[in-house]
């Protein structure tokens, strides 16, 4: 059995609550639940985060997210879905095999938060401009 818990699922050495699969995805019901239909949608193969992960198994697993967000949508009616990737200990990631979770939104009660504190009048107009700068570099090769 492999040491990801994940590609023991996508193998079947440990059982899960398959919902989807095809070529190169697999997407099943996350144990924890934190509001009805919690799933998560995985390439099958093992790539650590979304650094790791090629651009072809990315298209891939996006199109699975998006069949995947239907049919929960249909099935269990919620008012809203949000899409969580933890990328890094750091970020709150706890299983290193590349997964996006898909979480149903019912009501503001229904089990899910996420923190988001508002920084942005730390940052002047220069900052921001010095930021975009160093990013414009990495990405203009
Ligand atoms: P992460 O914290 O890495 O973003 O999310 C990992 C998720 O995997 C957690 O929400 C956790 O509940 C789920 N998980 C961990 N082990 C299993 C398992 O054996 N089966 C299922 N279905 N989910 C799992
Ligand atoms: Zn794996």
């Amino acid at each position: 059995m492999s040491s990801c818990i994940f590609c023991s699922i996508v193998a079947g050495d440990i059982p899960s609550k398959k919902i989807y699969e095809d070529e190169h995805t697999y997407a099943f019901f996350d144990i924890s639940q934190v509001t009805k239909g919690h799933a998560l949608v995985i390439p099958k193969h093992h790539h650590e985060n979304l650094f790791d992960l090629p651009e072809s198994e990315l298209t891939s697993v996006y199109q699975s997210v998006q069949k995947v967000a239907h049919a929960l949508k249909e099935a269990f009616s919620p008012a809203g879905l949000n899409l969580v990737n933890n990328n890094g200990q750091a970020a709150g990631q706890t299983v290193f095999h590349y997964h996006v979770h898909l979480i149903p939104r019912y009501d503001v009660t229904d089990g899910f938060g996420a923190k988001w504190e508002e920084h942005g009048s730390e940052y002047t107009e220069e900052k921001f401009e010095e930021m975009r700068v160093d990013v414009l570099k990495k990405l203009s090769n």
